[in-house]
């Protein structure tokens, strides 16, 4: 049998803006086609998440490819299947304490994709890299979550708070320790085997995008379309940037007024929250 579809399309992975692509077993007949688009996170204090932008970048590079291989004869569906189990099982990368597929020269920073081929066009391999950079069970991690949910046996993602940011509205438990929009970076700023990707400024266009009046006046659309839709509707960008802003000293009397008009209920929620606060500091 020929791998030589492989290579074709390692080469049209990368043209779509993928940089490492691995071939997995799934059956006899297919084949998992791992893409793996790296990036690299903002600076801590900025709260913009990285990963969500490399995330929604990664997904149009995905569909661009999908059309990329059909034009070279080659057919790829979709497929949802559990990565990271998977990827450490053939020999891709390891999982850390923090529930994370770390790969050598990436760290845990990677927006992942899959796509399922026909086996006779491409073929799996076994790879060997699952020791190259491995959690070392160093304990950072566990005492950097605000909710306990590391602990020498792994993550616990019913204790995880990005299990609860699905919804607009967050807990306040969530709102004291969230650390970029939409998320939570604390496990994996602290990791060691993130300091090879260090941290990075933001481009211009992101960062007026979140920029903080703008995303509390409620002009989210621009921040929308750079991480995605799906979770950030209802508001949940304007409330986030008034616990930003609250937490930070900065949410002044001209800020509030500007989301005071707001529709949503999380954004109102936020604003309750944040009057809490200023009288507790
Ligand atoms: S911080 Fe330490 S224990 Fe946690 S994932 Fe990284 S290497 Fe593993
Ligand atoms: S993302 Fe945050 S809450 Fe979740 S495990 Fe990591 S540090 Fe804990």
């Amino acid at each position: 049998m020929s791998f030589s579809r492989n290579e074709d399309i390692t080469r049209l992975s990368q043209q779509a803006g993928f940089r490492h692509i691995y071939f997995l077993y799934h059956s006899e007949e297919k084949t998992i086609v791992l893409l793996v688009f790296p990036y690299t996170p903002y600076k801590d204090d900025i709260h913009i998440p990285a990963n969500y932008v490399a995330n929604n970048s990664s997904y149009f590079s995905k569909k661009e490819l999908i059309n990329l291989l059909f034009e070279n004869g080659i057919e790829a569906t979709d497929v949802f299947v559990p990565i990271k189990p998977l990827a450490a099982k053939y020999g891709v990368g390891s999982i850390c304490l923090n529930g994370l597929l770390c790969i050598n020269g990436l760290g845990t920073r990677m927006a992942m994709h899959t796509l399922l081929i026909d086996s006779s066009i491409c073929m799996p391999v076994i790879y060997d890299h699952s020791k190259e950079l491995t959690c070392d069970k160093c304990g950072a991690c566990i005492d950097a979550c605000p909710f306990g949910a590391i602990s020498l046996n792994g993550i616990d993602y019913k204790k995880c708070m990005r299990t609860y940011m699905n919804d607009a509205t967050h807990s306040d438990a969530v709102k004291e320790n969230l650390t970029t929009y939409m998320g939570c970076e604390r496990c994996q700023a602290i990791c060691h085997l993130n300091e090879c990707v260090g941290f990075c400024d933001v481009p211009a266009h992101i960062s007026d995008a979140f920029e903080i009046s703008r995303l509390i006046s409620g002009d989210t659309k621009e921040a929308r379309r750079l991480v995605g839709k799906n979770f950030t509707g209802n508001g949940k960008l304007t409330a986030e940037a008034i616990v930003f802003a609250a937490r930070g000293g900065l949410l002044t009397k001209e800020l509030i007024a500007l989301a005071s008009d707001s529709p949503f209920d999380a954004v109102h929620d936020a604003l309750r929250w944040a009057k809490e606060y200023a009288s507790k500091e």
